[in-house]
């Protein structure tokens, strides 16, 4: 994120400034911040106090799904705002139920993969990932079994509690260690990172040989210790990096071998945000059913905290007689009433179709247009409005530029400069260097142009600074 000095207002300056003393802000050094002052949104673009547009590349934390459209802004504020005024806390524990939660469910199961009917509301995904795993464990163990190891992939994130930390392997050492030791009876399988296989295969040729590294891993650990395995089908945070098509129904078919729980976190890849023909969820793609599924993000837009865990009535049998605890604000009203109306919206402006075009539409062009005007970037992959462009040093030897490069926040903040957010993943944490492109889902073509236009330029400037700095000749 850029460290620039902004001519910013004294007034603004001496917010900016408190901000940096007394806020401690996530994923950077405490005591900094980014220099500027987010003031109000429009369309899928946000705007500093000073006014000036920055393109939302990347829906801030690949969340806000609906961007900032002033028509639905207004629409879901409405019904914030009239169970703010009706009701606006109701437990959930003791059986209390109240009519935006019933709202909020029955809106949610129009979408579901078919099974996925009973759910747990939470406020947020991390806590989406502990009540899965602690349910799937609890499951187990009223089958008499003594299965509670849980297998991940390296890559993965999945939240940043004890549960959730424990089952993130992306950043390993970066966001951890502080924290450690972390919680025992976590295993670790290789990932789907085909451009740098971390077994050295070569995909198709290697047979998925990830996905039966996760049935070797359950039988060394003998499969009657191991409740679950947790994945998402597209890696998010480590670059927006999706799984080989053939790799989820190999995980089910060992997970049913096995008698292991799969649990599928959709955190992010949920509702839209990897629509290839519509589907709601990534797991779609390929026609796979998980026994969990996580979500939270794109289940109020990202307006209010939210998430949630799907599972099958089946299961939910299985589960009678075990009490489940819950958070304060797990199932807020206030959250279900935007959760129920940002589903709608979803469904009523046929949102995920939407998301479907235009993700073809801008893999095609980003292909086109930036692969092909530049050689810092190798390849754009990904599943609907969820993609990562490869960013290397050398495309023949896929060289990847070192940390100390700085190259990743170069080119964000070079962007950022010009106008345009977006994430990126650097080497010293992620599996490589990658932009993270994931614009709103009502983005337009034409934004989709002018986004790229930015890009563009930007790796223009890059690439001629590397020639002015003697890096490249
Ligand atoms: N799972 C996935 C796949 C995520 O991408 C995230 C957050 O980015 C989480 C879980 C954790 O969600 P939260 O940040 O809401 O706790």
């Amino acid at each position: 994120m850029a460290f620039k000095k902004y001519n910013l207002t004294p007034e603004v300056e001496a917010k900016v400034k408190w901000d940096r003393e007394h806020m401690v802000h996530w994923v950077m050094p405490i005591g900094m911040n980014s220099g500027f002052m987010m003031d109000h949104a429009d369309g899928i673009s946000w705007y500093d106090s000073e006014g000036f547009q920055v393109f939302d590349g990347s829906s801030q934390l690949m969340c806000v799904n609906l961007g900032y459209r002033q028509d639905y802004m207004a629409e879901i504020a409405n019904a914030a705002a009239e169970q703010m005024k009706k009701l606006p806390f109701a437990t959930n524990f003791w059986g209390f139920t109240n009519e935006a939660t019933v709202a909020a469910g029955q809106e949610l199961l129009k979408i579901m993969p078919e099974g996925l009917e009973c759910f747990w509301f939470t406020p947020g995904g991390g806590e989406s990932i502990e009540t899965a795993l602690a349910m799937a464990r609890w499951y187990w163990k009223l089958q008499g079994t003594q299965k509670y190891k849980i297998v991940s992939l390296e890559n993965s994130y999945h939240g940043m509690y004890f549960g959730s930390a424990s089952a993130t392997k992306v950043g390993r050492g970066h966001f951890t260690n502080g924290m450690s030791p972390m919680v025992p009876g976590f295993l670790t399988a290789p990932d789907y990172y085909c451009y740098r296989c971390p077994l050295g295969h070569t995909y198709p040729s290697c047979g998925i040989e990830c996905a039966k590294q996760i049935e070797r891993i359950i039988q060394i650990e003998d499969k009657d210790t191991v409740a679950a395995v947790l994945l998402e089908v597209e890696h998010g945070t480590a670059g927006c990096i999706p799984s080989p098509p053939e790799y989820l129904p190999m995980v089910r078919e060992i997970c049913d071998r096995n008698e292991v729980s799969l649990i599928i976190d959709e955190v992010m890849t949920g509702f839209g945000r990897c629509s290839e023909n519509g589907n709601s969820f990534a797991c779609q793609i390929t026609g796979v059913r998980p026994d969990f599924m996580t979500m939270a993000k794109g289940i109020t837009s990202a307006y209010l905290p939210m998430g949630a865990v799907a599972t099958t009535r089946e299961i939910m049998d299985g589960l009678e007689g075990h009490v489940t605890s819950g958070a304060t604000y797990s199932t807020h009203p206030v959250s279900c009433a935007v959760s129920a109306k940002v589903l709608e919206i979803y469904r009523r402006d046929n949102i995920f179709e939407h998301a479907a075009k235009m993700g073809r539409y801008m893999k095609a062009q980003l292909h086109e247009r930036l692969v092909e005007s530049t050689p810092l970037v190798e390849h754009v992959s990904g599943n609907g409005m969820l993609l990562g462009l490869e960013v290397v040093k050398d495309r023949t030897t896929k060289e990847a530029y070192p940390h100390e490069s700085r190259k990743m926040f170069r080119l964000q903040e070079r962007a950022l400069d010009k106008g345009l957010y977006v994430r990126v993943c650097d080497q010293s944490w992620a599996p490589g260097n990658r932009i993270m492109w994931c614009p709103p889902l009502v983005t337009t073509e034409t934004e989709v142009d002018a986004m790229i236009d930015i890009l563009i330029e930007t790796f223009k400037d890059e690439l001629a600074a590397e020639y002015a700095e003697g890096i490249r000749i």
